[in-house]
């Protein structure tokens, strides 16, 4: 989202932009998996949930018209979803855009006026580079001595590990969404009522606390897997039998616990931001990301420099 916000700012100021992600598609955290369960296709949103109703939140519902809808959680409460995923949503912002997806950026070297940029799928040169990644993922792009690299670390990002379960249609769902802060499963979602999503299966998922994650991120998936669903199905009072689908997502730097403070790091010609920046939703990303268009054209004002930028 920050990658987006920063392109879609600089594209309509004219700037060539070109956006690299090693993602299948775009999105980053904002994201959707597919799955196949007896011959029927069903969707976990097992990233970003949805939009909460700050202002700045409703900004970017409003450019992804067309691509949001409205998810009622209860009586009188509701949150804007991507539609048929929250997937969509980042693909309606980045429509018009040059993406290079399924492509890892491995180093980004400065040679002379420009920027060479390794990725596993070639070398290309830019004028400007932004890196959008989580902060810790920007030390194997810059090197671990970059000043912006040491900058960063004071940004702290903790795991999330995501279960996606399917149950039977019939099953019964006690609630749409549990938020509680003290469970392991410290949020709970039925993602098939969410608007759009197919009603084949009864769909949830399921995040595990950062503390829980931490201490599991790196364990055996299969055992994590089966831990989470026993939690799940004993919140729901569900039958382990009725289940008929389980995925798990490991979030290494899902959430930002700590964030920077301020809207980007930059030197001379590289910029670095995304949520870690400014905060730990999608807002927070967008801002960062729009801060650094506004300085990189702040700097064609103010200098010689050709008109084009790369951000990943
Ligand atoms: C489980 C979970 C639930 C969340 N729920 C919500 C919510 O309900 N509401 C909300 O507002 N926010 C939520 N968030 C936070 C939100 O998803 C993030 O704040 C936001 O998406 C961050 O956007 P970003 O652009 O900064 O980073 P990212 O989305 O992480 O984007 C970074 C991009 O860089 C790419 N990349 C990384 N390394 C490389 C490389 N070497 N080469 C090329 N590409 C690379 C990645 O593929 C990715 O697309 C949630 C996050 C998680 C993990």
């Amino acid at each position: 989202m920050s990658g987006i916000a920063c392109a879609r700012a600089l594209q309509t100021a004219g700037v060539s932009v070109r956006l690299i992600d090693k993602g299948r598609g775009i999105g980053g955290r904002v994201a959707t998996r597919r799955a196949d369960v007896a011959g029927e296709s069903i969707t976990f949103d097992h990233g970003t949930q949805y939009l909460d109703q700050s202002e700045d939140a409703e900004s970017i519902a409003k450019l992804g018209r067309g691509a949001v809808d409205v998810w009622q959680i209860g009586d009188r409460t509701h949150r804007v979803v991507g539609v048929p995923g929250m997937a969509a949503l980042p693909k309606a912002l980045a429509h018009g855009l040059d993406v290079a997806l399924n492509t890892r950026v491995t180093t980004v070297v400065e040679r002379g006026a420009h920027w060479q940029i390794e990725t596993d799928a070639g070398k290309m040169t830019a004028s400007h580079v932004v890196v959008t990644v989580p902060a810790p993922q920007l030390a194997p792009i810059l090197g671990e001595t970059h000043t912006i690299v040491q900058q960063s670390a004071s940004a702290v990002m903790r795991p999330c590990l995501t279960l996606m379960a399917a149950f039977d249609r019939d099953t019964p769902a006690p609630f749409v969404t549990r938020r509680d802060a003290n469970a392991v499963l410290t949020w709970i979602a039925q993602n098939n009522t969410k608007p759009g999503r197919s009603n084949a299966y009864s769909t949830w998922v399921a995040q595990a606390h950062p503390d829980w994650s931490e201490a599991h991120i790196d364990a055996d998936r299969s055992e994590i897997k089966m831990r989470m669903v026993d939690l799940l199905c004993s919140a729901l009072s569900v039958a382990p039998s009725k289940l008929r689908h389980a995925g798990l997502q490991g979030w290494r730097y899902g959430l930002v616990e700590t964030h920077l403070g301020k809207p980007f790091l930059s030197e001379g010609t590289l910029w670095a931001g995304g949520d870690w920046c400014c905060g730990p939703k999608i807002q927070d990303a967008w801002r960062s990301g729009s801060a650094i268009a506004a300085s990189i054209l702040h700097s064609f004002r103010t200098s010689a420099y050709p008109r084009s930028a790369t951000a990943n």
